[in-house]
């Protein structure tokens, strides 16, 4: 027999979960494709102080490069909202940086790390999932956690994908520049990034960190004209990844078997990022498969509630938020942010933002939308119809 738990994938999701098995004292073997674990890396490495504390890192100086207060948003015709914080909102992290440290959490607390493993099939025997096989080996466990990211290889392999998924490609490279650091920007436009935006992320005063996803086009040439017009340079190559803004897939549970991060879809359909959330729920993933290995049983069920019960209100309202986005035009967008400057709405946002949470934005999604003075831009610039639909989506 194997070990008591498989988890394919060395990325955060499947390193926390790694992590949670083995420090119940259960005996845990990571596979990893690469031979380095977070390489190669195409994540924009931003997140939040709050975040990071929840998924239970602490902050260290060994994969934190920079710390920052707010942001300034870009409409598609050059109005900016700033949105500035008296702290700390969030970390820019170096991402191979950060996976190697969750990975040797890991390991301090008991887990086995194979690298240059590549799982190509998972094995079943009976309906149930009994462990993972690639070239020339094969690997039996009790519980099998899928944390391959966003490819859906596994599942796809053994018949077990259960959504449609529309992922955008992002792309993302370094720029040197002089910038404030204090401040991430986000610019919309259908010009420069259909269905998406176009971020950039200071890792210090003199490099970004800039990308976009898009739902068409090629986002490599699109990055080459936003870098162009934004700092008027060119830049080495991007490194490109999916970005998944459908939400959570259907089930993440199967007899012997439990999806996380990536793979389960637990990615904020707002920003596309996925560290905190994904770990959070890949965090419940360990505790529901330690249980089961406990109780001797391969039904994981309680894992498909235990996010539900506490993340699920999350999903379905940033869900919400990124379906109304898409609908938004340019002309709506500008319209938007001239109606909000002319309120000088910029102390209440500020207010909000402050008590709000970057992960889990129910709370200030629904905030905002109570809000009579922001009710009222909205209705300007959204119009009456797209708000009053936004309200009942989220059961205000
Ligand atoms: C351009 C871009 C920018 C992003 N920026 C941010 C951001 O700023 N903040 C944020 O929170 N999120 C961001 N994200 C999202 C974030 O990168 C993911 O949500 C996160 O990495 C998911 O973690 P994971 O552990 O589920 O999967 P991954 O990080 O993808 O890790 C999966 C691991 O599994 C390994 N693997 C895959 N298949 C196999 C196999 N068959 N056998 C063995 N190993 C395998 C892979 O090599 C990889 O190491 C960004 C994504 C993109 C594309």
């Amino acid at each position: 027999m194997g070990s008591d738990s498989l988890v394919v994938g060395a990325g955060p999701s499947g390193l926390l979960a790694a992590k949670e098995i083995a420090s119940r004292g259960y005996s845990v073997k990571i596979l990893e494709e690469h031979g380095q674990v977070g390489v190669p890396s195409h994540c924009a490495g931003l997140i939040s102080v709050e975040g990071l504390k929840r998924i239970g890192v602490e902050a260290s100086n060994s994969f934190i490069q920079n710390a920052v207060f707010g942001g300034r948003i870009y409409s598609p015709d050059g109005q900016c909202i700033e949105i500035r914080d008296a702290r700390p909102r969030a970390f820019v992290v170096d991402r191979a940086a950060l996976d190697q440290h969750l990975a040797e959490m890991a390991l301090n607390a008991g887990a086995e790390l194979v690298l240059g493993r590549r799982a190509e099939k998972l094995t079943l025997l009976n309906g149930s999932i009994t462990g993972a096989s690639g070239a020339g080996w094969v690997e039996e466990a009790r519980i099998v956690i899928d944390a391959e990211g966003p490819s859906q290889r596994l599942t796809t392999a053994a018949g077990l994908t259960n959504n449609r998924r529309r992922p955008l490609l992002g792309v993302n490279t370094e720029v040197a520049c002089e910038i404030d650091p204090t401040m991430v920007e986000v610019w919309f436009s259908e010009e420069t990034a259909p269905g998406f935006f176009a971020w950039v992320i200071p890792t210090n005063e003199r490099q970004v960190r800039v990308g976009l996803a898009a739902r068409e086009g090629d986002p490599t040439r699109l990055l080459a004209r936003f870098i162009k017009k934004r700092f008027n340079t060119v830049y080495p190559s991007p490194r490109a990844g999916q970005v998944l803004l459908d939400g959570p897939v259907s089930r993440t549970s199967f007899p012997g078997m439990l999806l996380v991060g990536d793979a389960a879809g637990h990615v904020k359909p707002t920003t596309g990022g996925g560290v905190v959330l994904g770990g959070l729920c890949a965090i419940e993933a360990g505790k529901a498969a330690s249980q089961a290995l406990e109780s001797g049983a391969t039904d994981t069920t309680q894992y498909d509630e235990a996010w539900r019960r506490l993340y699920g209100a999350e999903f379905r309202s940033m869900k919400t938020m990124r379906s109304l986005a898409n609908r938004i035009s340019d002309e709506r967008m500008n319209r938007f942010f001239a109606t909000f400057n002319k309120a000088k709405l910029g102390d209440r946002l500020n207010d909000l933002v402050s008590e709000g949470d970057m992960d889990l934005q129910d709370g200030i999604i629904r905030r905002a939308l109570s809000e009579p003075q922001l009710i009222r831009v909205a209705i300007g610039g959204l119009g009456r119809l797209a708000f009053a639909e936004l309200r009942d989506l989220v059961n205000i």
